[in-house]
């Protein structure tokens, strides 16, 4: 064959397909067929849902299901039927287990069934929503207008979705940084033009993606202090006040401080208010990293721990952990609408927008932000808070803070185990007795994950390794805690070699009712 003979002729039409009454698309080619397999998929991930406390936690995923995904890239398609097929077979039970109520790894949520609606139904409309002039962008916008209401932020605040707080607390320190360099336009020089250094401010607790932050940015992460923390673990005030001053009088330009509402160990919280008045008085940025502790402001009875919230510049929260929407939903809220679109905002010719149109509107999100193209986070999100509505939603952040003040009251009373950190939100530090290593809380951990009883998390306090167990999930009740410790004391007993105590009875059934279920 020739050249010629390969290619359509310029200008010329498409070649051929071999069948002309088969359009080459990707729609199915029998719609009939297509809603009965996808009727049967939705059945079968409902009674998945349903049935999940049935199944173990975790499950390592078995040699045979990590080598079907050690396939050559097929050249032809074998359709809807038998890609559901094999994931039944080989995805669906070694998933990560975080819908599982006995999982308390890490910071996770647990979605609902009713946020896994929403995401089907925001994948048939497919919007792009890096801006313009359709409904995906109001919605978007409705969710950064309720949670400035939530924080008592003013109403034109802006607010724009991304894939989690690390990368929200990454747009804080961008704006941060234009908006301490004004006119040295930072953006345009970069910051190789300044003569004074840049510093930032986090407590020690601070998540590691502050830090990770400052070298995205370019400042370095050697000019990000972390601050020492008291003895419930939140920023010493004393200690960043004269940190400052040290910075100011070595010449250095301190432009930001990152207070904690939540950290990732413990759930410690800053004393945001004191914060503010310090940011205030030496012309910070005030930004909060708010993973999950900002949305205790939804509960009235949590609102006072969070209180300064309301006076930072911007915060960083994630509606995937504690309000349960399916990943991924991070979130970035600026006081300062101007402030932010100055970080971000770019006159590129095919963004222009037309005075009337699809390419109509200002302040599409890809000004604040940048992502340009972007999927439609907005509508899991307004369903999970239209269909639970907040009250609902505070009330199961805190039934795990109160799950949390159980499990204290349990480890506290435990012959095997003890607190290693104060109980501030829904996170329980704890370790085994006389483990100064913490060996064996390593061991007590791995041996739970592969047992499947219950997925807790590790973290170092001190230099020592504890066993954390962060509650964020909706379905977790009190016999799961009962059942929980139960399985601790066991564990303990194994990793110290001793005969194993008889089994607790499962959970009751009967437990709370309250959940996203
Ligand atoms: C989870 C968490 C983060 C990171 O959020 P992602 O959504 O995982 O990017 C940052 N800070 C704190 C306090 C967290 O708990």
């Amino acid at each position: 064959m020739t050249d010629s003979q390969r290619r359509p002729a310029t200008g010329g039409a498409a070649p051929a397909s071999a069948d002309a009454s088969a359009p080459v698309d990707l729609d199915p080619p029998d719609w009939e067929r297509f809603r009965a397999e996808s009727h049967r998929a939705l059945d079968h991930m409902i009674d998945y849902l349903a049935a999940v406390r049935e199944r173990p936690v975790w499950r390592e995923p078995s040699p045979q299901a990590r080598e079907r995904f050690r396939r050559p890239l097929p050249a032809e398609g074998r359709g809807l039927a038998a890609a559901l097929e094999d994931f039944e077979r080989f995805v669906e039970p070694y998933a990560n287990g975080n819908i599982h109520p006995l999982f308390m790894g890490w910071a996770q949520g647990a979605g609902t069934p009713a946020g896994m609606v929403a995401e089907m139904l925001a994948a048939g409309l497919n919007s792009n929503c890096g801006g313009r002039n359709h409904i995906a962008i109001d919605v978007e916008r409705q969710i950064a207008a309720w949670m400035a209401e939530v924080f008592g932020f003013p109403a034109e605040a802006s607010g724009i979705f991304v894939t989690g707080t690390s990368i929200a607390n990454f747009l804080s320190l961008l704006i941060a940084r234009e908006h301490a360099l004004g006119e040295r336009n930072v953006r345009k020089n970069g910051l190789r033009a300044l003569e004074h250094q840049l510093v930032a401010y986090a407590s020690r607790e601070a998540h590691n993606c502050v830090r990770q932050a400052m070298e995205l940015a370019g400042v370095g992460a050697r000019h990000l202090r972390l601050i020492e923390s008291d003895a419930g673990r939140a920023l010493r005030l004393d200690a960043l006040i004269d940190a400052i001053a040290d910075d100011r009088a070595a010449g250095l330009h301190p432009f930001l401080v990152v207070g904690t509402a939540g950290s990732v160990d413990t759930g410690a919280i800053d004393d945001l208010d004191a914060l503010a008045d310090i940011a205030e008085r030496e012309d910070l940025w005030f930004h909060i990293d708010g993973a999950f502790g900002a949305l205790a402001a939804l509960s009235p009875a949590l609102r006072p721990l969070v209180k300064g919230l309301e006076r930072a510049d911007s915060v960083a929260f994630d509606f995937h952990k504690w309000l349960h929407v399916p990943y991924d939903a991070g979130f970035f809220l600026a006081r300062d609408p101007d402030a932010h679109r100055r970080a971000f905002a770019a006159n590129a010719a095919y963004l222009t927008r037309a005075p009337r149109g699809l390419a109509a509107g200002e302040t599409w999100p890809c000004d604040l932000g940048a992502d340009l193209s972007r999927g439609f986070r907005a509508l899991k999100t307004w369903f999970t808070i239209e269909v639970f509505g907040t009250e609902r939603l505070a009330a199961c952040i805190e039934k795990s803070c109160r799950l949390a003040r159980r499990l204290e009251g349990l480890i506290a009373a435990s012959a095997n185990f003890e607190m290693r950190a104060p109980v501030t939100l829904n996170i329980v530090c704890f370790g085994v007795k006389d483990d100064p290593g913490g060996q064996l809380n390593r061991e007590i951990v791995m041996e739970l994950h592969e047992s499947g009883e219950a997925a807790p998390s590790l973290t170092v306090l001190d230099g020592v390794p504890t066993i954390r167990a962060a509650i964020f999930n909706h379905r977790t009740r009190e016999a799961d805690i009962d059942a929980f410790i139960g399985m601790l004391e066991r564990a303990a007993q194994r990793a110290r070699g001793e005969p194993p105590l008889e089994p607790l009875a499962s959970p009751r059934e009967d437990g709370e009712p309250l959940s996203l279920d």
